[in-house]
């Protein structure tokens, strides 16, 4: 288990045991099981009060909903996984302040022997000057061309040290961008996780707003899906998931934005479109997904069809990207509430009501 670390150095501290007790208690109290995941979670409650984590954790226990896995889940995914990116960064940033520093030391180095061998020159004409006889001349001329090869040697291996140093930077950038990659990608489908559609979405709020454009959010979200795992097991399950994801990232592809939100929940951003452009494209994706017939992997059984209801609304001037969520999600239960297998267009809602 990793923690941010203000925790991690507050768990080493002489806090420590008292946190850990406190969080164990408040665990306790609130019903929630003491796995690692949860101890983490409650540990930064009680260890950083004021944290973004903290704040979440009070809005939902003041809700005095059930703290049930997947809302433990989502609160790591969405706070933990932040801070651990940013132990990783700083990880990464270390090792490569340290490659500086290395080759700092090796170029001020080559300096001190640049410097000497100017000395060893000047010495050398002097000497030259005052030189009687051949011997002398011959014995200065080969202390010059061995410090001249020295020097020569130095500025090669300065040389290669720049060049390995290149490639090390090169590998930490490409580290660096892996470990983005990872944070921010879901691991079942490769749709982007909440956390970068969370950023997407305060990136496309402000560029909307800076160009004066259309912004539609929609959430969707597979029908009646425990009774399919209940039916046909968790694995097969994931089957599904990873399918639904597929259609919606070839149909929410760039500049539209597509993440997976949740479990069996997908939310998607449609830059500079409109509501009727987003409900035609949401319905093709809700046929695509009913249109096919189903079979499991392994053995090649029919699974009948899944289906999926959407919901969507259009962003109005300055709303904030949690508000057009909210009515995005307020048209999915529409679709859940008469029916299922349909697409809600928020806007039309709102006319109604
Ligand atoms: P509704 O039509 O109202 O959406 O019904 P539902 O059964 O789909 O909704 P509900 O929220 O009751 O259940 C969602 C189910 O999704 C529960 C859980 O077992 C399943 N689920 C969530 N995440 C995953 C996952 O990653 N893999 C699998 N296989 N199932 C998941
Ligand atoms: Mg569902
Ligand atoms: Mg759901």
């Amino acid at each position: 288990m990793r923690m941010s670390g203000d925790v991690e150095t507050v768990l080493r501290g002489p806090a420590a045991y008292q946190v850990a007790r406190k969080a164990l208690e408040l665990m306790e109290s609130h019903h929630v099981w003491p796995t690692p995941l949860n101890f983490e979670l409650w540990a930064h409650y009680v260890a950083d009060p004021d944290g973004a984590l903290a704040v979440e954790l009070g809005r939902l226990i003041s809700l005095g909903e059930p703290l049930t896995e997947s809302i433990s889940e989502d609160l790591a995914a969405a706070y933990l996984a932040k801070a651990r990116l940013n132990e990783q960064i700083r990880d990464a940033g270390d090792q490569l302040s340290k490659e500086l520093d290395s080759v700092s030391k090796a170029i001020q180095q080559a300096q001190k022997s640049n410097e000497a061998y100017g000395q060893t020159l000047a010495g050398a004409s002097k000497g030259l000057t005052e030189a009687e006889g051949v011997d002398q001349v011959r014995a200065m001329v080969d202390s010059l061309s061995s410090a001249t090869r020295r020097v020569q040697k130095e500025n090669k291996s300065l040389e290669k040290r720049l060049a390995d140093s290149t490639s090390e930077v090169q590998r930490l950038r490409e580290h660096l961008e892996q470990v983005r990659r990872d944070a921010t990608t879901d691991g079942l489908t490769n749709l982007a996780n909440r956390r970068a559609f969370d950023e997407e979405l305060a990136r496309a709020c402000a560029e909307a707003d800076e160009n004066g454009s259309a912004l539609t959010l929609a959430v969707l979200d597979i029908d009646h899906f425990k009774n399919f795992n209940d039916t046909w097991g968790h694995q097969t399950g994931d089957q599904v998931i990873r399918y639904v994801a597929s259609v919606i990232g070839r149909l929410g592809a760039t500049p539209r934005f597509s993440a997976r939100y949740g479990g069996e929940e997908f939310a998607m951003i449609f830059p500079g479109e409109d509501s009727g452009l987003v409900e035609a494209c949401l319905q093709e994706i809700r046929e695509e997904v009913a249109s096919r017939m189903l079979k499991r992997r392994s053995t090649n059984e029919d699974l009948g069809t899944v289906t999926i209801s959407a919901g969507l609304a259009t962003r109005r001037d300055g709303e904030s990207g949690n508000c057009v969520m909210e009515r995005a999600d307020e048209a999915l239960y529409a679709s859940k509430r008469t029916g299922r297998n349909r697409v809600t267009n928020g806007e039309k809602l709102a006319t109604a009501a």
